[in-house]
């Protein structure tokens, strides 16, 4: 076989039309008929399917109670209120994360601190969580980031030792397993995003899950108008009733919620597919140099419908082949999906170091903050470095072997030919990923 790169002219590893490998989320006749129902009834705005669904997600999360959102956004944010994050007080949370596991928290007057991530995980790393709890830190955010379930047997420790609340933001990791529990069941409640681009993508929507009946009531009180009444059950909501306390409307679309129901029949069966393609690519790869696969080793652990996957790169072993070089030479291989780095570290961002969002006359981050908990560069050594160790692989949903021995190899080759490659490196620009993955036209 031909190995050389074929950014240097030779033959490309990829010579297939992936589209249908890609393609997500799978709609079939019975996820058209379903939305279709709800359309011709007018139903689109109602919650008698939305309850149905949330009573099997429930069910299927294994949680006493769902909630049902417009989107993850405000599942999080429900969440929060969820856990009497108020004036003052902080949450700690990984600062390489999408910005919605974190920013809702400045509506409510509270702050966030950011944690360093763990390199294997990328998740909040446990060992840099209780250094930055204050007196006035109330919950933890840990967010199971591109599937990968976070360390959850210690950091429950450490929330338990500091009477601190866990919210699970299970954006990434819908169905993922960590040592034989789906993530989602750790925490005193989980909220996460359904929306197209997930790996369980029903529309825009996210859904809350917890066995806490007072989060799930507070979570109603907060932007469920027409469901906050006569079966509240908290004292303290009770004389509220009938408004929502937030001042938000975050009732979900059932539109989503009926393609939901068909989505979750399949979604266990179509995920261990994924798994089984993903892995498979993985093992392809196993012992070639400067390239790590992103995934848990626990046996009983797996990274669930493989969200935006990505894998760990150790230029070291690449003579110091930067990681915007190897993307490149993997797009030329025919893989077009290829690029440097993950989601860029929130606490670098200006929104949280400058902006006065509210007109407190100071920066948002700090309005109500006991101390000032702005992060200065070189504060979270390993998320500020991750974009140069990470980049995107294919994220196949079905398992063609043939087809991804193809893709592995555009990888393999171009590792393996890393020393001429690295002729003409420009080496990495200064930032590496992107404040969010979603590109709609794309997928
Ligand atoms: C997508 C996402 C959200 C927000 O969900 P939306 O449905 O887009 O509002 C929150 N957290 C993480 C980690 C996400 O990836």
């Amino acid at each position: 076989m031909n190995k050389k790169p074929a950014l240097l002219g030779g033959p490309k590893a990829i010579k297939t039309e992936p589209e249908k490998l890609f393609k997500w989320p799978i709609i079939t006749r019975e996820d058209e008929a379903a939305a279709l129902d709800v359309l011709r009834r007018g139903a689109m705005s109602g919650t008698e399917v939305t309850k149905e669904f949330e009573k099997k997600f429930a069910s299927w999360q294994g949680t006493q109670f769902a909630l049902g959102f417009n989107n993850g956004t405000a599942a999080l944010h429900a969440a929060m209120f969820g856990c009497k994050l108020g004036v003052g007080d902080e949450i700690i949370c990984p600062s390489i994360t999408y910005w919605a596991s974190a920013l809702q928290c400045m509506s409510l007057g509270a702050t966030v601190v950011f944690a360093d991530l763990d390199p294997q995980t990328l998740c909040i790393d446990p060992n840099d969580i209780e250094r930055h709890i204050g007196k006035k830190t109330k919950a933890i955010m840990v967010v199971h980031y591109l599937g990968h379930p976070a360390d959850m047997d210690p950091i429950m420790k450490i929330a338990r030792k500091h009477k601190l609340k866990v919210i699970e933001d299970v954006s990434h990791a819908q169905g993922s397993l960590y040592k034989g529990r789906m993530v989602g069941t750790f925490g005193d409640v989980a909220a996460m995003s359904l929306m197209a681009g997930k790996s369980f993508a029903i529309g825009e929507a996210g859904i809350l899950a917890t066995n806490n009946r007072e989060i799930y009531e507070r979570a109603i009180a907060f932007g469920h108008y027409e469901r906050f009444g006569g079966e509240i059950k908290t004292p303290s909501l009770q004389p509220f009733t009938g408004l929502p306390m937030g001042g938000y409307k975050y009732r979900m679309h059932q539109l989503s919620s009926a393609v939901g129901l068909v989505q979750l029949k399949y979604y266990d069966q179509r995920c261990k597919e994924i798994r089984k393609a993903m892995d498979y690519f993985w093992d392809l790869l196993d012992g070639v140099p400067g390239l790590r696969p992103h995934r848990p080793t626990h046996p009983r652990s797996n990274m669930g419908g493989y969200y935006a996957p990505h894998g760990l790169y150790v230029p070291e072993e690449l003579g110091g082949l930067s990681v915007t070089r190897f993307c490149e030479s993997v797009r030329a291989e025919g893989f077009a999906g290829c690029f440097p780095g993950c989601n860029l570290p929130l606490h670098l961002h200006p929104l949280l170091n400058k902006a006065d969002v509210y007109g407190h006359g100071k920066p948002t981050r700090i309005a109500h903050a006991c101390r000032d908990v702005r992060q200065a560069p070189g504060s979270l050594p390993l998320s500020e470095k991750i974009g140069q160790r990470t980049y995107s692989i294919p994220w196949f949903k079905h398992y063609v072997p043939k087809v991804i021995k193809q893709y592995a190899e555009a990888f393999r080759k171009t590792a393996e030919q890393a020393e001429l490659l690295l002729k003409d490196d420009p080496g990495n620009p200064p930032q590496l990923g992107g404040w969010h993955f979603f590109k709609a036209a794309k997928r």
